[in-house]
């Protein structure tokens, strides 16, 4: 089998290898991939540092192009990369090429910002002295990336940072190394110059501490854990280093007496079990008002009845599997949990089998949960979601909010009263009315507040303000 290598300074290295394996067919390997070392990772920032002083002084045109020739490349094979993404990681193909539709819209995006790049002029204070406010790069971005979305996550950083002229060492998450492979194997034949993107495959604790390690990363934007953010944070500011984390969520959505039952079941089916609840956006708590609740929760368990787990690559199938054997002990081990906590399991609970071994669980729904029990307060990151019943709109907001997380929130609601105080007082980074809380837009930004995120916002023209240091100019005239 080939072994896909690392991308350092231009040239494809890396004899040892990993492989990656289909969740939905255990018995299926999708590649190997390379294991970088911490010596690899110190010679990947060390081209990455020679190669940003050229490319920082890039000409915006050039920047253009390679993003631009990515975003087509990535449209142009996005059943096959969608494929690949739904083989790595288990999301069903629909969505996975959806992904993968994101991924090159993001790069197109960030083509047309390298276009838009501005400064201010501004007249000082002081008579005949001006006043000129730029943004330059940061220099050498470290990018670390979860599993959870193996294209969308390493476009929405990647294209950035080359855009505002950075140059990267990025490592994807062990588990889904194809995609990112793919992408950084397109942007290097797009006309990267040597070093500008350096590839290290490989373990968190060997690549990514290297990462958080080295003095020459001036930046690092990371997307995973809360407990590895949190590593993040405390190297990056030994070292006196930009950072930008996103985390955790525990999202809820709340269901109003006055919402379209309709809307409001998708939406919670939607955000409580698509791409197997791996999302940070995902619901996972759904806080109902006494008039609707009996309603909801049925409509909602018939509506779960019809949902089909199964492997990902076929057609009607709904949910995928879980991403791995640890997420999956996690999944199950909190349904456990929930059952002790006193928590109903209206629905699911099993784990499957079908036709291929992979890590089929049912979507699991909780009801008569309280937002105190761990099932409520701590991310899972699976299919389980708990249903809260409330009073009323009030105690719904106050439920919403008393989390440690700020992510995304929802409201399904007819009143628009509620949905723009809601809208007002969620203490969530984004907000979501009558529509499920995960899936947002590319050109617009991403992000949280409390313990789901640190650091300026991703995504839209936002991205600027983490992947530049703005620069103030004086002259006398
Ligand atoms: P998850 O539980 O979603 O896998 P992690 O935070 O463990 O979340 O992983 C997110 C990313 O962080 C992955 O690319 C992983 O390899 C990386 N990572 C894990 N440990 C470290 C570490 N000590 N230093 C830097 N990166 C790490």
């Amino acid at each position: 089998m080939t072994i896909y290598k690392n991308l350092i300074a231009g040239e494809w290295v890396g004899t040892d290898a990993t492989k990656n394996i289909n969740p939905s067919d255990t018995n299926e390997v999708v590649g190997l991939y390379a294991d970088g070392s911490a010596e690899d990772t110190k010679n990947a920032i060390a081209a990455a540092k020679a190669a940003f002083p050229a490319w920082s002084r890039s000409g915006i045109w050039e920047r253009h192009v390679i993003l631009k020739k990515a975003g087509d490349e990535i449209m142009a094979r996005k059943d096959e990369l969608g494929a690949l993404l739904a083989r790595e990681e288990g999301k069903t193909l629909p969505e996975a090429i959806g992904e993968t539709i994101r991924a090159s819209q993001i790069f197109e995006f960030f083509a047309g910002e390298a276009l838009r790049l501005a400064g201010e002029v501004i007249p000082s204070v002081r008579p005949n002295i001006g006043v000129e406010i730029t943004r330059d790069p940061l220099g050498v971005i470290g990018i670390i990336t979860p599993w959870n979305f193996p294209i969308a996550i390493p476009a929405w950083k990647i294209a950035p940072a080359l855009c505002y002229g950075n140059t990267i060492v990025f490592k994807p998450a062990e588990l889904v190394p194809g995609c990112s492979w793919a992408i950084v194997d397109i942007l290097h034949r797009a006309g990267l110059p040597k070093g500008v993107l350096n590839l290290v495959m490989g373990r968190g604790s060997v690549v990514g501490q290297a990462m958080l390690d080295s003095p020459d990363v001036t930046g690092i934007t990371f997307t995973g854990s809360t407990g590895t953010g949190r590593r993040v944070a405390s190297a990056s500011i030994e070292h006196n280093r930009k950072f930008q984390l996103e985390m955790g969520g525990k999202n809820p959505m709340v269901v109003l007496d006055d919402a379209d039952l309709g809307v409001a079941v998708e939406a919670a089916a939607n955000s409580g079990f698509f791409s197997t609840g791996q999302r940070c956006t995902a619901s996972s708590r759904l806080i109902v008002t006494e008039g609707i609740h009996d309603k909801f929760v049925a409509a909602l368990t018939e509506k779960l009845q019809t949902l089909v787990v199964d492997n990902a690559l076929k057609s009607g199938t709904h949910i995928g599997p879980v991403v791995d054997e640890k997420q999956l002990k996690t999944d199950t081990d909190y349904i456990e949990i929930g059952k002790k906590e006193g928590a109903k399991l209206a629905f699911g609970g099993e784990l499957v089998t079908r036709e291929t071994p992979g890590f089929y669980l049912q979507p699991t729904l909780f009801t008569e949960a309280t937002n105190q029990m761990r099932i409520s307060r701590e991310e899972i990151f699976g299919p389980v979601v708990s249903v809260i019943r409330v009073k009323d709109y009030e105690e719904a907001l106050a439920t919403a909010n008393d989390t440690p997380f700020g992510l995304s929130a929802g409201i399904a609601t007819t009143s628009l009263k509620h949905a723009t105080h809601f809208k007002r007082n969620s203490e969530a980074g984004m907000v979501m009315v009558n529509l499920p809380t995960a899936g947002v837009d590319f050109h617009v930004p991403f992000g949280g507040r409390k313990g789901s995120s640190y650091g300026p916002r991703e995504q839209g023209k936002y991205a600027a303000e983490f992947y530049t240091s703005v620069k103030t100019a004086y002259t006398l005239a």
